[in-house]
């Protein structure tokens, strides 16, 4: 058995997330920017000022009352991105390249 093996593991894989959290922070890759439309997923349980939002588009810069899709407690809705639907797609790929 060698204990370091997973523990090392474990640790550079920390280290490796609160970088990716400074540059995230700094970096505008990560800001959304753009329009979206709110989905909500349509069940009983959506609140009904987000089920009136469903099939709006807002704007990333200015969120409305309660915050984006997703960021109120207990909230499912999600937003899709109009503006960077195609662009989203490739950003994978460049991400794939810092392993
Ligand atoms: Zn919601």
């Amino acid at each position: 058995m060698k204990p370091d093996g997973p523990t090392a593991r474990k640790l550079g894989r920390a280290v490796s997330l609160e970088r990716r959290n400074a540059e995230g922070d700094g970096g505008d890759d990560q800001k959304k920017t753009g329009k979206y439309i709110w989905h909500t997923i349509g069940d009983g349980k959506v609140r009904s000022e987000h089920a009136d939002r469903d099939g709006e588009t807002f704007d990333w810069d200015d969120p409305p009352e309660g915050g984006h899709p997703g960021e109120a407690p207990n909230c499912r809705c999600w937003a899709e991105d109009i503006k960077d639907n195609a662009r989203s797609l490739k950003i994978k790929s460049p991400a794939r390249k810092a392993r």
